[in-house]
């Protein structure tokens, strides 16, 4: 009968040999089991907590094992364990429900075939490498349909000599409302459509803390650092306190671009962005502007386009088109001239943004409702889910 041998020594090598050793003196008492062998003895003797075989590795292997070994020997005596007791505590437990019996070499045969998987896997654990196993094979990944879009609109941009800026997602109060020219009552400032970081309330309101709610708070940052002229588009995630449904989600993106320089006008704004329009959704797409309101641009202006799924005409396979809602025009984007209010909070910092002598436009779009528009999607949350079955259809 097997006894646990004290080691001596204690390489790798001869771990794994006093490990096999021990699996092999089990391999044969489990062989040598009958119908009517004394089962609850069988697992004592190994598993018993007091001088059980798995006990006595430990007495016998670990403890006395040097420190510098101590690792390596503990790693061997856990698989050992991890090996060990299911195998004898299955086999074992047949012997408590008598009736079962007259099956026990039968489950015992498919219990063997099991365990002696496990006696491999250890062996093969112990070899470190095998060439015949499979190699991991690595999914491909794909841009997500938001980042994706977000890269075409820049492209464009960058095309036209636009650079990349980039800032805080959690804003001071001055950058995302005041130096926007946003009044201090105005609805936007509201708890109900902002989230803002609590306990602030002793700090003076230009400095409480809030998720930015839109990305112009980087035009503000990005002139303050530059003096003009400027060219920059703003990709970036912004935050709004809304109940997510198939169009709100409080996480969504926006891209923005702002160019400062003398002698702006709003024909360069109009022509840069019927260009990106016909860049973004093709030649004979068609732009019209008409008057908006924003506090940070005057004048201001909505961009629409021409319906990219009915060409424009409202109408689709015989009936209204649902994309515009049988107009013929989609809504895209908000724009207009830099308020000279907005280059006067800029140049306390850069005084060189003298509305006297510089003007500039600006605009901004929401990212994921053209990734909607564009690939088809009809709920927003579908971007936020991390669901691989929607993903997958991106790749
Ligand atoms: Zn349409």
């Amino acid at each position: 009968m097997y006894t646990v041998p004290k080691l001596t020594d204690y390489s790798a090598a001869a771990l794994d040999k006093a490990v096999a050793e021990l699996l092999g003196a089990l391999e044969a008492e489990i062989k040598a089991l009958t119908a009517d062998s004394d089962l609850r003895s069988f697992r004592d003797r190994w598993l018993a907590r007091k001088n059980g075989v798995l006990a006595q590795v430990n007495e016998l292997w670990l403890k006395p094992a040097p420190q510098d070994a101590k690792k390596l020997v503990g790693a061997r005596v856990n698989q050992l364990k991890e090996v060990v007791q299911p195998q004898v505590e299955r086999l074992s437990l047949y012997d408590l429900v008598d009736s079962r019996k007259p099956g026990l070499d039968r489950l015992r045969e498919e219990d063997w075939k099991q365990r002696r998987q496990s006696v491999l896997e250890l062996r093969w654990a112990a070899e470190r490498l095998d060439i015949t196993l499979p190699g991991v094979r690595r999914p491909l990944g794909a841009q997500h349909p938001v980042i994706r879009t977000m890269n075409e609109i820049v492209a464009v941009f960058r095309n036209l000599g636009y650079s990349v800026s980039e800032g805080p997602e959690i804003e001071s109060d001055y950058y995302n409302f005041e130096s926007l020219n946003f009044p201090p009552h105005h609805p936007a400032r509201d708890m109900q459509d902002t989230l803002f970081i609590g306990g602030q309330e002793s700090k003076a309101l230009r400095e409480r803390l809030l998720l930015r709610t839109h990305t112009s708070p980087v035009q503000i940052r990005t002139m303050e650092k530059m003096k003009p002229p400027l060219r920059i588009v703003i990709p970036g995630k912004v935050h709004r306190n809304d109940a997510p449904d198939a169009t709100h989600s409080p996480i969504f993106h926006q891209v923005e671009g702002l160019a400062v320089d003398t002698n702006i006008t709003f024909c360069d704004l109009k022509g840069t962005l019927e260009h990106a329009m016909k860049a973004l959704f093709g030649s004979d797409v068609k732009t019209r502007f008409y008057p908006s309101f924003f506090p940070f641009t005057e004048p201001s202006a909505d961009v629409q386009i021409s319906c990219i799924f009915c060409g424009g005409k409202g109408q689709r396979d015989g009936g209204p088109c649902r994309n515009c809602k049988a107009s013929g025009w989609i809504e895209l984007l908000g724009c207009g001239m830099v308020d000279p209010a907005i280059f006067g909070f800029v140049r306390e910092k850069q005084p060189a943004y003298d509305p006297e002598k510089i003007s500039g436009f600006a605009f901004g779009m929401g990212l994921d409702r053209i990734a909607m528009m564009k690939y088809g999607v009809s709920d927003i949350g579908q971007f936020y889910s991390g669901d691989m079955r929607f993903l997958e259809q991106f790749t």
